[in-house]
């Protein structure tokens, strides 16, 4: 039995939702979520919890458990307002995205996936922007295609900006191998519906053809033809911030092709961030994405067709997931303090191996170090 299909989904009842942390908007919405899935293990529940040795120590790995190969070969060819990467901890120390690989980082990676295996994993491709060096990325697939060959590996996701996909270089070249590759999913971004409102937000360097909106639609449209692509859009002031602006970019999305949408609110920071430009955009531009669901609800032409499917509990976020109007549609929010509480359990909830060599229990490359590269 996979991961996967140890998580419970257990039908809504007043007791499950006193243990979960969107209780609050379940209770105000005029609807009843019919199924609760705890991603998040409970500690009791050994089912959920796979006893692992990484470098001679023995612990305890939630399941399911994701494993990132952080991507920082490059700079990324967009610079997002609210990018979670260019945060700044106060503890100082180079953030992940500012290493970029050496000559031996797959040979290192490599080495990090063999402490891995027989430990089941799935696969979230995520840091800077992965599609930015494709050279980079076909190996990185190849290396992580070996893997999934001698250790089992469930889910496969691709977290992208597009850029990449959209290349006329290559483009068609990376989208036939994340086909070949077998991601269950593509997330994408895109924060608004609009060129110039998504460019205000994004900036996308110049020459990153991803920018401009015929662009995507072309990207999308092919990636979709392969591939399952939900939209991430990130909501904000300014960006897609009021119930008429959600059902503006569904609308727009289901003429895409996409199957699935996802508003995502700024995650939560706690004081271990220094208050740089980001964390001020963040503070001063979030849009909290409960009280966005609860307008919309508002709205008879949402409320009328969105049928309330299950509700998540993962182990720093939550989110709500419906559909409207034949795609799938999710309301999400999450805490980095409730995410630095659970990666200083002492047990694992997250894999990251960074461009240092270090394979981490986080995403701090000097943080939580469970193997080192270079000893
Ligand atoms: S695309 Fe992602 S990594 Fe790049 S700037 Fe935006 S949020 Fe940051």
């Amino acid at each position: 039995m996979g991961a996967r299909a140890t998580i419970p989904i257990v039908p809504f009842t007043e007791q499950v939702t006193t243990k979960f942390a969107a209780s609050e908007i379940l209770n105000r919405l005029p609807l009843k979520a019919p199924l609760i899935a705890f991603r998040v293990p409970e500690v009791s529940n050994a089912a959920r919890w796979k006893k692992h040795v990484i470098d001679g120590r023995m612990y305890e790995v939630a399941q399911p458990v994701t494993f990132t190969p952080y991507a920082s070969a490059a700079p990324c060819s967009a610079r997002c307002r609210f990018c979670s990467e260019t945060l700044i901890e106060r503890v100082g120390g180079k953030p992940s995205s500012a290493i970029r690989p050496r000559e031996e980082y797959f040979d290192q990676l490599q080495l990090a996936l063999r402490q891995l295996t027989g430990l089941p994993l799935s696969y979230s491709l995520s840091g800077l922007e992965t599609t930015d060096d494709p050279e980079w990325m076909l190996q990185l697939l190849n290396v992580l295609r070996d893997h999934a060959q001698i250790s089992p590996v469930e889910e496969r996701v691709l977290y992208t900006n597009g850029a990449g996909f959209a290349d006329p270089r290559y483009g068609n070249t990376l989208i036939s191998h994340v086909a070949d590759f077998g991601l269950d999913w593509i997330e994408l971004s895109r924060h608004h519906f609009d060129e110039e409102a998504n460019q205000e937000i994004m900036r996308f360097h110049p020459g990153i053809d991803i920018r401009f909106q015929a662009q995507f639609h072309d990207a999308l449209q092919r990636l979709s033809a392969d591939l399952p692509v939900k939209l991430i859009c990130i909501v904000q002031d300014k960006g897609i911030d009021s119930k008429e602006a959600v059902l503006a970019y569904l609308d727009w999305a289901a003429a895409h092709g996409a199957r699935a949408v996802i508003f995502r609110e700024f995650s939560k920071l706690d004081g271990r961030y220094k208050d740089n430009v980001t964390a001020g955009y963040i503070r001063s531009s979030r849009v909290a994405v409960d009280a966005l669901l609860e307008q919309c609800m508002g709205l008879p032409a949402f409320r009328n067709e969105f049928r309330f499917d299950r509700v998540t509990q993962g182990y720093y976020f939550w989110n709500i997931v419906g559909r409207y109007r034949g795609i799938e549609v999710v309301f999400e929010s999450s805490d980095y303090a409730m995410m630095h509480r659970m990666h200083e359990s002492g047990r694992i909830y997250k894999l990251v191996f960074h461009a240092n060599g270090n394979l981490c229990a986080d995403w701090n490359p000097q943080r939580h170090v469970l193997w080192r590269a270079r000893p």
